[in-house]
Order: C-alpha cells, then structure tokens, then sequence
C-alpha cells in the first residue's frame, strides 16, 4: 500500500522496518548529563532499509520469517499492557488503541489513548509514569541483540543505520566505533530530536569511522506535529 501511495506521488520508495533490539552498550552517565536526560532508553532500535528489495524473493521471505514472531508478539504484549492498566484503575479499550495504530500496534498508540482518557496530560508523561520500560504497566517484550539483527539485515541484502541515538547516551565517538564493529552501515545523524551540535558531532564521528548518515522523520503518526519528509540532509552524505 505504500509502495503504491508513493509510486502515485512520484516518491522514490525503499521498503524499510525498525528493529527494537537490545541495547549494545550500557549508557554513559556523562553523556546523558551533557545531553540533559535522565535515563537511557532500554533498547536500542535498527533500522533495516532493503533498496532494491523484491516481493516475494528468497531475502524478502528469509527475512519476513524472522520478523515474524516479533511483530506477532505486538497484540498479545498490547493486551496484557492494557489488563494492568486496568488493574491500576485505567481502562482502556483494545479496540480504541488498534484504530490508532492502523497497522503495526505499539505503545504509542496506547499513550495516546490514556492522553484521551483523561489518566496523563501527555504520551510522555504516559511513558515517564506507566508504560515505560520496567514501569508498572509495562510487558517486555522479545528482542534479538543489535548484532542478531545486523546478520540477519545483511543476510537478507539489506543495510543498517542505527535510530536516534540520542536516547541511549553513548559519546558520538563511542557509538560510532560500536557500529562500526557491530557491522553497523550508519547512524541516523539526521534525526529530529538532534540539535545541530549533535548532529554535526555524530556526523564527525561516522566520518572518522568510515560509516554513512541517514535521516529520519521518525513518523509515528500525525499526533507527534511532524510531517514525514521534512528533513534537511546534505544528500552527499547520504548512504542510499
Ligand atoms: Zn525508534
């Protein structure tokens, strides 16, 4: 379907995926000082972009498989997230979160859902009090490591950038020599919770390591006031 859409609009499409992992490092407490955040995310997200990509070819299904018990476990976790919502005096209605979703359900459908309830004020306050990780209405969910997803990425022709790192407080130098030893290709410099600094830092670091940049929106939805495709990137730089 997006594909089509973007045919339709003359916009070149690369059939992609984000990939929760573990994390690949433990946070830096300096870092996360500098960067004025008070926690490091718990896992650390892949993108996986396949250019070229077929429908139906042998590396389109090897990799569709291993996906699969991934993305199968969403509506099963989404479920039990909401019976202790439940438990804590929140009812939320499965059906109302999925309508949010359209597709591929996750906990931010879920915040926005409890935005509307009335229980928080934001998704963030969601996430900082109730659904975040390891917080009282939160399930884990199964997540390969960073270089479980690589391999498989890789095995299956497709390349890699590492999402926002901005949440998981590693210096721009420490991450970049990480990813590159992981087999990472690049790091999602461009992404728009970077300030310029940092982006340019990130950017620095990639280059010193011999990776590519990417860019990202990170559209979720139309709730978070972004738009898809507003991000400036010196396409030079770009490793698509
Ligand atoms: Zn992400």
């Amino acid at each position: 379907m997006a594909q089509q859409s973007a045919e339709q609009m003359g916009i070149n499409f690369i059939p992609g995926v984000e990939i929760t992992c573990e994390r690949g490092i433990e946070p830096d407490n300096d870092e996360l000082i500098r960067q004025n955040r008070e926690r490091a995310s718990r896992s650390w997200h892949l993108l996986a972009y396949f250019p070229g990509l077929k429908h139906n070819s042998e590396a389109a299904e090897l990799f569709a498989k291993w996906l699969e018990p991934l993305q199968n476990n969403r509506i099963p976790r989404m479920k039990k997230m909401i019976a202790k919502l439940a438990e804590l005096g929140m009812p939320v209605d499965y059906d109302e979160v999925a309508k949010k979703a359209g597709g591929s359900i996750g906990r931010p459908h879920l915040a926005q859902a409890m935005v509307e309830r009335g229980y928080v004020e934001t998704k963030s306050e969601a996430f900082e009090r109730w659904i975040g990780d390891g917080l009282p209405a939160h399930v884990a969910q199964p997540k390969p490591t960073i270089s479980e997803a690589v391999n498989m990425v890789k095995k299956s022709g497709g390349i890699t950038s590492l999402a926002h790192p901005l949440y998981y407080g590693i210096p721009p130098d420490k991450l970049a020599e990480y990813c590159r030893n992981v087999g990472i290709d690049s790091i999602e410099a461009f992404h728009r919770s970077h300030d310029d600094e940092y982006r340019f830092q990130l950017w620095q670091a990639c280059k010193g390591h011999n990776l590519e940049v990417s860019c990202g929106s990170d559209f979720h939805g139309q709730s978070y006031g972004h738009n898809p495709g507003k991000m400036a990137v010196p396409m030079n730089d770009l490793c698509i």
